[in-house]
C-alpha cells in the first residue's frame, strides 16, 4: 500500500501485523484439501493525516461477495435488531426504502411486512434469492455511483438508505459514498452501521480485523469518509452489535451536528486515536491474547481434556490462523449455517459440523468464535453445563465461564 484510500497521504503506520491468511470466508470443501490455498498479509495500518485504519485492497469485493457464506438470518439477535430498527424508523405508508448489502432480507422483510415500498441491493446471487423468497424485491448489485443514479431514474428517490455491515467492505469508499448520495432524496436520510474502531481497540477485537474488512472508522474518519460523496454525518448511536458498533445518520442537507457526536468524538479524542499515541500498544495486547488462549489450548490437551469449537464466523478464522490452532488443539466447530457443515475452515483447516455434534460428543470446554454473541449463545449453549462443559471466550482476554 503506498497512500491512504481516503485522502491519498503517503503516511501509513503500521498498529498490527497478523501475518498472513486465506480470506476468511473461503471455506473448503473437503475435494479442495489437497489444493494450494493463497494468503495475502494482514497488515493493519493507520493513516496520520486522516486517522482511516485500512488495509491494502489485495482482494476484492466480486471475489468474496458474488457466491457469499454468510446469510444474516442465521442471528436471532440480528433480525430481531432489524425489526428494531424499522419500527423505531418511523417510516411513512408511501416512502421508499433502498437498503444497500440487503443480504437475505432480514431487514426489509420487516419493511415489506408494513406495506411500505423498498428495493435491496445485494451482490451475492446466493443469499439474494433467499431475500426474493421472502418477498423482498432484490436487485443484484454492487452499489457504484452509476448503479445508484439508475436505481434513482428507476424507482425515484429513497427517503431512507440503509447499509449495514458493508461500509467496512468496500474498497472503493468514496466511490460508494457517492453511490449513497445518488440514491437518497435530497431531504432525505441515510443510515450506516459500522464496526466502531474505538471499541476494537479497547477490547482487543483484532479478530475482526480480515481481507474483506478494508478500513475501520472512529466517528472522525466516517465523518470525512462521508463528506467524500457528498453526505453530512449529522448524528450517531452506538449500539452493541459486532461487539460494538456505530449506527451513523447522515443527510445531503448540511445540519449542526448532534450533542451524541460531540460526545463520542471527544471519546475517541482521549483514547487517542487521533493522534498516533492510541494506536501503539495495540499489537502488544493482541500478542497477549495469543498466548493466553494458546496456553489454554495447550494445557487442555495435556491433561487430555476435549475442546471443541461454537460458531464459524470470518473473525474466528482471523484467530485461529494468527494464533496457528489446527485439529490438534480444536479438534472441530459447528456452525448453525448448512452451508458450511462438512467444509473447512480456511487455512486452519478445523472440520465444519452441526451443532447437534456438541450434545452427543460432550466436550469438557468450548470455545466461542462468536463472542459478540455472547448473551445469546450462554443462554442457547446453557445445556453444555449439565456434563460439566464450560464454554471459553478468547476475546477480549480469555475467561472459563463456569
Ligand atoms: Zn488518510
Amino acid at each position: 500500500m503506498t497512500i491512504c484510500r481516503l485522502c491519498g497521504s503517503p503516511d501509513l503506520a503500521g498498529v498490527v501485523d497478523l501475518g498472513a491468511t486465506p480470506p476468511c470466508e473461503l471455506f473448503l470443501t473437503a475435494d479442495r484439501l489437497d489444493e494450494p490455498e493463497p494468503t495475502y498479509p494482514l497488515h493493519l495500518r493507520v493513516c496520520s493525516r486522516c486517522w482511516l485504519a485500512q488495509l491494502p485492497p489485495l482482494i476484492t469485493p466480486e471475489e468474496t461477495f458474488t457466491e457469499y457464506a454468510y446469510f444474516s438470518s442465521y442471528s436471532n439477535s440480528w433480525v430481531e435488531h432489524a425489526r428494531a430498527f424499522v419500527v423505531g424508523a418511523g417510516l411513512r405508508p408511501d416512502a421508499f426504502v433502498v437498503e444497500v448489502a440487503s443480504n437475505d432480507g432480514y431487514l426489509l422483510q420487516h419493511v415489506v411486512e408494513r406495506g411500505v415500498r423498498c428495493l435491496g441491493i445485494e451482490p451475492s446471487a446466493n443469499v439474494g434469492r433467499a431475500a426474493a423468497a421472502k418477498g423482498v424485491p432484490t436487485l443484484t448489485e454492487f452499489l457504484s455511483p452509476e448503479v445508484g443514479a439508475r436505481v434513482r431514474a428507476e424507482h425515484g428517490p429513497a427517503d431512507l438508505v440503509v447499509a449495514n455491515n458493508v461500509y467496512a467492505h468496500i474498497p472503493d469508499v468514496v466511490g460508494f459514498t457517492k453511490g449513497l448520495r445518488a440514491l437518497v432524496a435530497d431531504d432525505g436520510r441515510v443510515s450506516i452501521e459500522v464496526q466502531h474502531l474505538l471499541t476494537l481497540m479497547e477490547l482487543n477485537q483484532y479478530d475482526t480485523i480480515y481481507h474483506e474488512h478494508f478500513q475501520y472508522y472512529t466517528v472522525a474518519s466516517a465523518q470525512r469518509a462521508l463528506a467524500s460523496g457528498g453526505l453530512h454525518l449529522v448524528d450517531v448511536e452506538l449500539l452493541p452489535t459486532h461487539g460494538g458498533s456505530i449506527r451513523l445518520w447522515a443527510q445531503p442537507e448540511e445540519a449542526p451536528v448532534s450533542a451524541r457526536v460531540v460526545e463520542v468524538l471527544a471519546r475517541e479524542k482521549a483514547a487517542g486515536l487521533h493522534e498516533l499515541s492510541g494506536y501503539r500498544d495495540f499489537a502488544a495486547r493482541v500478542a497477549k491474547v495469543r498466548r493466553d488462549l494458546l496456553r489454554f489450548l495447550i494445557d487442555a490437551a495435556d491433561a487430555g481434556r476435549t475442546v471443541v469449537g461454537y460458531g464459524a464466523p470470518g473473525k474466528g478464522n482471523t484467530l485461529l490462523n494468527h494464533c496457528g490452532i489446527r485439529p490438534d488443539l480444536l479438534a472441530y466447530t459447528v456452525d448453525r449455517n448448512p452451508y458450511k457443515h462438512g467444509r473447512f475452515t480456511p487455512g486452519s483447516r478445523i472440520p465444519i459440523h452441526e451443532p447437534e455434534r456438541i450434545a452427543a460428543d460432550r466436550p469438557d470446554y468450548v470455545l466461542v468464535l462468536p463472542w459478540n454473541l455472547r448473551e445469546e449463545l450462554v443462554e442457547q449453549l446453557s445445556y453444555v453445563r449439565e456434563w460439566g462443559g464450560r464454554l471459553v471466550f478468547p476475546i477480549p482476554s480469555l475467561e472459563v465461564v463456569a
